[in-house]
């Protein structure tokens, strides 16, 4: 089959005829109808200092993914051939403390797809049954690609109540604009998208941001002034990754605000603990999706008219995934799916 492969230890991705997967007992066989990529697999595409590593070489990477199962092993009996499905990259030991009592999302053994493994954007996908999520098939193909980040966003934007609450994203990746997306229809009040990149804070506009700001040419706090907000953002979820954003956080929080933190940042940093202790803020660090209350919810919210196709700016044949992938090196794209059905 073909697979989108790490070859060498070196920058760049190579599309390589490899064996199809072989599936267990416990497993089920997906064939890849829409791929989509992330930030992860740039910086495999990249090889930074990361990915040299985690990944091997020799690997299938992606794990954004919906496709139709073809087959399961004999232990399935939830799923058949011919359902259409999405599936976290989170492979969770199941032992486990965390496991055992049902917060999957918080193993401590956790392995990924596409990083850990072999992964989605082949051909052919082997998983086990644990982590398959059986699609709604009103959804667009497209859409059911991005679930994994979409839950990224929903598990971020849901940590805290935002029903008529003031709400400040920093970062308008994909991500971010999906939060915005999520956090308005949830009945968030004022939602305040930060970045530094013109191009994408458009982008969250079209999302649902009430108000984006450049941070490089503007403040928060006049912001807040000019919104009438007077006690500081309710909720905030970091979707950046950066220090700086960070510490704009802490600094337009009001006293009891509530805080989500996605972004990975590249190291470790100061921030001001006096804001969090005399302010009684609330950190929260998110790590994927919670299996599978956010997948779930994300479900629901699309059924009730959570619309985030405006994410999806790039749609490409598999063979043209170079094209894909310098695209989000230009800063100018948002979700770029990848098409493995023709
Ligand atoms: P992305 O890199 O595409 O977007 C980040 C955005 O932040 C960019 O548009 C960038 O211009 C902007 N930015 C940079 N400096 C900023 C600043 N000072 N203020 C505001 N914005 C600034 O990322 P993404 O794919 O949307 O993912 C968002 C973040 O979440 C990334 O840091 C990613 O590594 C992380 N992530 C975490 C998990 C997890 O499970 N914790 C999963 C997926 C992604
Ligand atoms: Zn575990």
């Amino acid at each position: 089959m073909k697979a989108l492969v790490k070859k060498e230890s070196s920058p760049g991705l190579w599309l390589c005829d490899v064996p199809e997967p072989k599936i267990g007992i416990n497993d089920v066989m997906v064939k890849m109808r829409k791929t989509s990529i992330c930030g992860t697999d740039f910086h495999i595409y990249k090889w930074d200092a990361w990915a040299q590593r985690t990944v091997r070489e020799g690997q299938i990477i992606g794990h954004e993914f919906c496709g139709e199962i073809v087959a399961v092993g004999e232990n399935v009996h939830d799923f058949k051939p011919g359902d259409l499905v999405s599936g976290e990259g989170h492979l969770v030991c199941g032992r486990c403390r965390n496991c055992l009592a049902g917060r999957r999302h918080l193993c401590a053994h956790t392995r990924g797809i596409g990083v850990n493994t072999d992964g989605a954007f082949a051909e052919y996908l082997a998983m086990p049954m644990g982590n398959v999520w059986l699609a709604d098939p009103r959804i667009p193909e497209e859409i059911i690609s991005c679930f994994d980040p979409l839950g990224n966003a929903t598990h971020t934007a849901l940590s805290f109540d935002v029903l008529g609450e003031d709400v400040l994203i920093t970062g308008a990746g994909p991500i971010g604009c999906m939060a915005a997306a999520i956090v308005r229809h949830a009945g968030a009040r004022h939602v305040v998208v930060t970045d530094i990149n013109p191009w994408r804070l458009e982008l969250a506009k079209r999302m649902g941001a009430t108000r984006i700001v450049d941070v490089s040419k503007e403040d928060l706090k006049a912001v807040q002034q000019e919104l009438g907000m007077h006690e500081g953002f309710d909720v905030s979820l970091e979707m950046s990754g950066s220090p700086k954003a960070m510490e704009a956080i802490v600094e337009n929080a009001c006293h009891g605000g509530r805080i989500a933190i996605l972004g990975i940042f590249p190291e470790k940093f100061a921030i001001d603990w006096d804001k969090v202790i005399f302010n009684m803020l609330t950190i929260k660090g998110i790590y994927g999706r919670e299996m599978y209350e956010t997948w779930y919810k994300m479900t629901m919210m699309i059924q009730t008219g959570l619309d985030i196709s405006p994410v999806i700016t790039h749609r490409l044949h598999y063979t043209e995934f170079l094209f894909g992938f310098e695209a989000m090196k230009s800063g100018q794209a948002g979700k770029v799916v990848l098409d493995w059905t023709a």
